[in-house]
């Protein structure tokens, strides 16, 4: 049980196949998210028919409405939503940093005020886990301090020292071994403190490791470096997570410094604002031009939106406010993102990954590919 066999490496990036107690997957991976229970708009059978392998649950959600005992009752989140496959629920620490009014911020965990009824909740490392077995998912993850962009380096220091304290309770209170807990190494950009918080989480050896508190608002050049510095030193024949990441220059950046699994609401939140992923870029369907245009949204996907639809016809329900044209743009951008890791593990395999990813991001970049990016791509190169 979650083992992580590499099946093929290309420089840092690797292909593998993760065992789960409901099924196997292989990375790298994009896990749609499914923040209330259900990854807005798109129904479990259209997850399985995009490729969707596993999906993420957030316990702050899903504690505070409906409950997790709720969920717990129809058997936690397969029961509960009807999808079959793997799930990973996070902590519900980032969003009670994020979303939790009045938080504060102790020892012993985080109190706040729910953000649906005003009452007083408090969230500590013992509780994460009670929900996160109640919600019943096979990856569930640390309950973490992760602070915000910028912030002070003292408190970087202090709130990293905490997550290793907090992880060891953690740990301590978890009673259920069908699910594997990962641990999340913190530091914010800084190759000192990523170095210290290494230290303090290897010797836990959990059976992945998630990079946390990165894609917080830091620019990409102070990111990337954190991104390459840590997964080099996380273990090999482990799973690396780089968590709410998720934006297609990420996804190939990431697979290109060794990441293994991404999650982001990026594809969905877009798709309802009316925009596609295409290799070409982002498409606005609010825009005048696609109204007039009789292909599909992206010749070389095969989505069902892609197989129906004209770019027209789906602006046409943008303008026009219809349900079915978010939905379509978000089970297209969701089917574009786990095309792109196909395609990625498709040029590892073949030992090609350098060469494709330049390609690809030539006509992502429109021939003006961002020095972060071809900075990352080079790191690629030098094995780790
Ligand atoms: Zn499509």
């Amino acid at each position: 049980m979650f083992e992580f066999q590499i099946q093929a490496r290309d420089g840092r990036a690797r292909v593998a196949q993760f065992h789960t107690p409901r099924g196997a997957v292989t990375t790298p991976m994009f896990m749609p998210v499914g923040t209330q229970g259900t990854v807005k708009g798109i129904s479990p059978q259209e997850l399985l028919d995009i490729g969707s392998q596993m999906i993420l649950g957030n316990t702050y959600h899903l504690m505070l409405r409906p409950g997790e005992a709720l969920v717990q009752a129809h058997g936690g989140l397969p029961g509960f939503t009807a999808y079959p496959g793997p799930f990973l629920t996070d902590s519900g620490g980032f969003q009670v940093m994020s979303l939790g009014h009045m938080r504060k911020i102790t020892e012993e965990g985080v109190t706040f005020k729910s953000h649906i009824d005003g009452s007083a909740v408090q969230l500590t490392p013992e509780r994460s886990v009670a929900v996160q077995e109640a919600l019943g998912a096979d990856i569930i993850m640390a309950f973490d301090e992760c602070p915000p962009y910028p912030a002070e380096r003292d408190y970087i220091q202090r709130s990293l020292e905490r997550t290793e304290r907090w992880l060891a309770r953690c740990l301590k209170a978890k009673t259920r071994p069908e699910q594997a807990l990962f641990a999340i190494v913190q530091g914010g950009v800084h190759q000192d403190l990523r170095e210290q918080s290494l230290e303090l989480t290897l010797p836990y050896d959990t059976p992945g490791f998630a990079l946390g508190g990165l894609a917080v608002g830091e620019p990409k050049e102070e990111m990337y470096p954190a991104v390459a510095f840590t997964a080099d030193r996380l273990p090999a024949h482990k799973p690396r997570y780089l968590m709410g990441v998720g934006h297609p220059e990420d996804l190939v950046a990431g697979i290109a410094l060794g990441v293994d699994m991404f999650d982001c609401v990026y594809p969905t939140r877009t798709g309802r604002f009316g925009y596609a992923l295409t290799d070409d870029g982002r498409l606005n369907l609010n825009a005048s031009a696609p109204r007039q245009q009789l292909m599909p949204l992206d010749s070389e996907c095969d989505c069902y939106a892609c197989r129906q639809y004209t770019r027209a016809y789906l602006a046409h329900l943008v303008r026009a406010e219809e349900m079915l044209g978010p939905r379509m743009l978000s089970l297209h951008n969701l089917r574009y993102l786990h095309r792109l890791v196909e395609r990625a593990r498709v040029a590892i395999e073949a030992g090609e990954f350098h060469s494709w990813a330049t390609g690809w991001a030539e006509r992502y970049f429109k021939g003006q590919i961002p020095a972060w990016f071809q900075k990352t791509l080079s790191l690629n190169a030098h094995e780790a």
